[in-house]
């Protein structure tokens, strides 16, 4: 991966009073497969449509390949963009529309013929050059709309949320596809999702959004692992917050607090002074739950509320002996009597040390504490 291929600078963008993106700043490297993940309405789509120059940016600049793309409309930029629903032409072929863009380009038969049999191929359709999209299936009708966009050659492919319209299975394949489809193709994918597993399964980096606002931009290991703030941590996954106060600062970035009246040793990369309020943020599947008396290291007392068979994994759910509520996911093992934990259980809780998050309190986090307190 080279240089950035594409560059936002500043970029913000308000409809009438209300603001879709504020102060946009974002690198995309050559040859990266990024994902700009949000919930509905975090402004998304909107990146996408500034980049492919449909929407034009209130205030910043957008450079593709170094040139500033303020007035360069859509057709004279090197982007293509796949859309939530393919939109195909209905009475083409599917041949016919992937070349469909060369053809009004003026471009000679044969070299248009010689294209669109290269991406039908790479897209695993060259059989199925002459139906008509009804006579795909949503997967296959999804390459076409691929193959028509990566037949021009663009910098940049801009995907839409495209598997929004296929079921999870199909879903699934699609993921491994287009991820083994761009490294083979080696453009620039930029993709749109509000699901984090997809994210994760796909991209190089994962750009996460906040009401128009970059929340972090990291790997996946990078977002999922080190969550540099509450929105991020929540959304990537589910997380327990436990409540701590620092009550001694050891040497850099290393602490010891009190959580649920028991101290624990705590790394941060935030700098904290004694008595400070933190939130100790943990992965379900980071925690480890014990008997009472397995006391090697700190732990937390607790007793179980419940546990929920999911399959692959169980949820057990912990009552801690201040009130707080945790949930630990463990691997489903028929012959582990030790996960079948009893409700009423007495347990301990404990972690990996340096496996935590700490963060600065957010006297607001337990307003939306994913409503099982
Ligand atoms: P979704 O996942 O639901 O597609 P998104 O993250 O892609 O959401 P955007 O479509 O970028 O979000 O919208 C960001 C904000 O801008 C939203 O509040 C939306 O209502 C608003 N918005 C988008 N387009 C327009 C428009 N043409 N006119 C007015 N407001 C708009």
């Amino acid at each position: 991966m080279q240089d950035a291929i594409i560059e936002l600078k500043g970029v913000s963008k308000f409809f009438d009073d209300a603001c879709a993106l504020a102060d946009i700043n974002l690198s995309i490297k050559n040859g990266e497969f990024l994902t700009l993940l949000g919930p509905s309405g975090c402004g998304k789509t909107t990146i996408l449509r500034i980049l492919s120059g449909f929407e034009k940016p209130s205030s910043g600049e957008v450079r593709i390949a170094g040139i500033c793309m303020n007035g360069v409309p859509p057709e004279k930029r090197k982007v293509n963009t796949v859309f939530q629903n393919y939109a195909l032409f209905p009475h083409m072929t599917v041949a016919q529309n992937v070349g469909f863009g060369l053809k009004m380009q003026g471009l000679p038969k044969d070299e248009i013929s010689r294209r669109v049999a290269e991406v039908l191929r790479i897209v695993h359709l060259e059989s199925f050059a002459s139906r008509r999209p009804a006579q795909l299936s949503g997967g296959q009708q999804q390459r076409v709309a691929i193959a028509r966009a990566v037949v021009n050659n663009p910098l940049v492919l801009l995907l839409d949320e495209p598997f929004s319209a296929l079921d999870f299975k199909l879903r699934k394949e699609m993921q491994l596809e287009i991820k083994h489809l761009q490294r083979k193709l080696g453009i620039t994918f930029v993709f749109v999702t509000h699901d984090q597993e997809e994210a994760f399964a796909m991209s190089d980096r994962v750009v996460v959004m906040d009401q128009g606002h970059i929340a972090q931009i990291g790997t996946p290991e990078q977002i999922y692992e080190e969550p540099e703030n509450l929105f991020v941590a929540r959304f990537v996954g589910e997380i327990n917050i436990l409540e701590a106060q620092i009550c001694e600062v050891r040497e850099s970035g290393q602490y010891g607090a009190i959580i649920d009246g028991a101290l624990f040793p705590l790394r941060s990369r935030h700098t904290f002074a004694q008595g400070d309020k933190v939130m100790v943020l943990l992965r379900p599947e980071d925690l480890k739950i014990g008997a009472p008396d397995e006391t090697d290291g700190p732990c937390l007392a607790g007793v179980i509320e419940e546990s929920v068979y999911k399959g692959a994994t169980v949820d057990i759910f912990i009552r801690l002996a201040g009130g707080q509520r945790l949930m630990a996911a463990e691997f489903f093992n028929e012959d582990d009597a030790e996960i079948n934990y009893n409700p009423g259980e007495k347990v301990s809780v404990a972690w990996v040390d340096g496996w935590e998050v700490v963060l600065p309190d957010d006297p607001g986090h337990t307003d939306a504490r994913h409503g099982r307190d």
